[in-house]
């Protein structure tokens, strides 16, 4: 059988960025050696604060000319408090790589690991497993670093362009259309505030025309400050949320507490052929180069890269594989054998990723659907 080959940009970045990808190398050599016919060709690049300490530029014109001809990339994180642009703002490369690649689509699901406890005490915790869909080119971002700042007024405009609106829309159904085929039932929530900002009411008119077009997928609208309530108050009960760029930022955050921490959420940043896989959190500088990041997060970022290279390159192999690695992180995390720092056991970055590497090589990836 002829062997696919997958050209992946590797950018480690700073931080615990390197830290975390190392552990989540483990675990992607792992699945492509047991699930076979297809092949990892891993380009290490040298981007980030660090990068533009040392050169004066965070990702070079190659850098990034590299790693946008790749399949994919896999990025760590990137920026450091004490490196800082002239005008005071922090580098911060993955907001460039999202305007310039036009990765629209923040794909970024929560779901409680079995043996992981939420902070929420009611039982049905355990069902969490929600999607927030983050539009990621506009919104209140829309003029970041280039609103008006006055001695006396300061001014960030929310744009929201149909063409932005409806790619973002058609991704949050295709995401669903995909979770009703794996789970039996799926329905968006549109995530806005109608009642307030004309962008908004126009963002829900957008969005009502596409859900017309998914009948088979339920959909419904919701204000953003219900929603943050319902995030604490039943999280169960919701599935794929679709969103404005800051409220999307905000509420991933607080979704990716709900099950665990910044160590245990995944983020999938996607455009027309091109997609990025980061942890959503940070380069982390405070537990920075002390081993003690959970790589959890920048594993499950590696499976949705696996099953995205499979989907939009028709490569049931990488799907296969990202499937095993969900399930090696479910199984590694269910028998006990990872308790993250994160949240107060004793297993380091490297032991996370060995432990879920070793699942990999025991599970048998026949038998996962
Ligand atoms: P950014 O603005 O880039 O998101 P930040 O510094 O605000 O960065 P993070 O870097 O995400 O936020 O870190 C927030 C907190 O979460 C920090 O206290 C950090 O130690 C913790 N944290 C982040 N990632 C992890 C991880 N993988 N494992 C354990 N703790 C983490």
């Amino acid at each position: 059988m002829n062997e696919a080959t997958l050209d992946i940009a590797l950018m480690p970045g700073d931080g615990i960025g390197p830290e975390v990808m190392e552990a989540a190398l483990l675990v992607l050599e792992a699945a492509q050696h047991r699930v076979g016919g297809f092949r990892l060709a891993f380009a290490p690049l040298e981007a980030g604060a660090e990068a533009y300490r040392r050169s004066g530029v965070a990702v070079s014109e190659a850098v990034f000319a590299r790693a946008a001809s790749a399949d994919a990339i896999l990025f760590g994180a990137m920026g450091l408090p004490d490196v800082r642009l002239p005008d005071g703002r922090e580098i911060a490369p993955q907001l460039d790589l999202r305007e310039r690649l036009g990765l629209f689509a923040g794909i970024r699901p929560a779901r409680l690991l079995p043996g992981v406890a939420s902070p929420l005490a009611d039982p049905r915790a355990r069902d969490i497993d929600l999607v927030i869909v983050r539009e990621q080119t506009e919104g209140l971002f829309a003029e970041r670093g280039r609103g008006l700042v006055t001695a006396e007024r300061a001014e960030d405009r929310l744009v929201v362009t149909r063409a932005a609106s409806e790619r973002l829309f058609d991704a949050a159904f295709a995401l669903a259309r995909e979770r009703k085929a794996r789970r039996g039932h799926a329905r968006v929530d549109l995530v806005d505030k109608a009642n307030v900002l004309g962008s908004m009411a126009f963002f829900r008119a957008i969005f009502l025309e596409q859900a017309a077009r998914w009948p088979e997928i339920e959909a419904g609208c919701r204000h953003v400050d219900a929603t943050a309530l319902d995030l604490v108050r039943r999280p169960w009960d919701l599935d794929v949320l679709v969103t404005e760029n800051l409220m999307g930022d905000i509420l991933s955050d607080l979704a990716a507490a709900l099950v665990g921490g910044m160590g245990f959420a995944p983020t999938a940043d996607l455009g027309r052929g091109k997609g990025l896989f980061q942890p959503a959190h940070g380069s982390a500088p405070d537990i920075a180069g002390k081993g003690v990041a959970n790589p959890t997060a920048m594993i499950l970022s590696g499976a949705m890269m696996l099953d995205w290279l499979g989907t939009t390159r028709g490569l049931e192999v990488c799907r296969r594989a990202a499937r095993l690695v969900e399930a090696a992180v479910e199984h590694a995390y269910a028998s006990g054998r990872i308790r993250p720092i994160e949240l107060g056991g004793t297993s380091g970055t490297r032991a996370i990723g060995k432990a879920v590497a070793a699942a990999v090589s025991e599970l048998d990836p026949a038998s996962l659907r």
